[in-house]
């Protein structure tokens, strides 16, 4: 059976379930995020605070939640052009895919991960990409994932199994997954402390958290929140 376990930990609404999930089933938990020049440092500030407050408000998983590990991935601004590592307004391209979209950023990432987990002895790997959202970058999709997992695990020699709990649920879904997991608590400590916004707002505060409340990431979250508290 699988017991250790390396979230890639964002500090989103998405990475925060995810961990959620994987401290839920695993007995060693343990977290990584990579700083490549974001043109904000708020998630990776609210990441820190989402750790410290669920450490603190949730004793059951507190003893599980191991090392947590920062990457530099600076050199991802070197090769790449795009709105989330230079100051460029969001649009969508003529490919249909967002500016948002960094080549070759979910694959680094992953093998990042694998990397790391094959040297702290971690099995699976958790990450918090989605096919319904709607972004639809090719590489969150499933099959990119299982093509991963393949390539990791052969290439590393050790069986890895990448878990992606939210392919297939939309955001609406993803808070309801909070609230089973971690109760009334955990949505009130992802509505307050993660952050989604690509414009890194800190100063406006909706029922659903901090943002700007415009970019997509903000209506993609808010209109999620909106129809998950219309459902219970
Ligand atoms: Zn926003």
């Amino acid at each position: 059976m699988h017991s250790r376990a390396l979230v890639l930990f964002s500090g989103g609404q998405d990475s925060t379930t995810c961990l959620a999930l994987a401290l839920s089933k695993y007995d060693h938990v343990e977290t990584v995020a990579f700083d490549y020049g974001q043109r904000h440092h708020v998630e990776l500030q609210a990441r820190l605070q989402v750790l410290a407050h669920i450490k603190a408000q949730f004793p059951q998983w507190a003893g599980k939640m191991g090392e947590d590990h920062l990457l530099d991935l600076s050199v991802l601004g070197q090769v790449s052009e795009t709105s989330l590592t230079r100051d460029m307004v969001f649009k969508m391209e003529e490919s249909g895919l967002p500016n948002t979209f960094v080549p070759g950023r979910n694959l680094l990432f992953l093998t990042l991960a694998a990397a790391l987990a094959y040297r702290r002895n971690l099995e699976v790997i958790v990450t918090g990409v989605c096919e319904t959202d709607f972004s639809g970058y090719p590489d969150c999709r499933d099959d990119t994932m299982k093509a991963m997992q393949l390539a990791l695990s052969l290439g590393m020699d050790k069986r890895y199994l990448i878990e992606t709990p939210l392919m297939w649920i939309d955001k609406a879904q993803t808070w309801q997954l909070a609230h089973q997991l971690g109760g009334q608590a955990l949505v009130d400590l992802i509505v307050e402390d993660t952050h989604t916004c690509y414009l890194g707002d800190r100063v406006h505060r909706h029922a659903w958290g901090y943002g700007c409340g415009q970019c997509p990431a903000c209506e993609l979250r808010a209109r999620g929140f909106e129809r998950f508290i219309a459902q219970t």
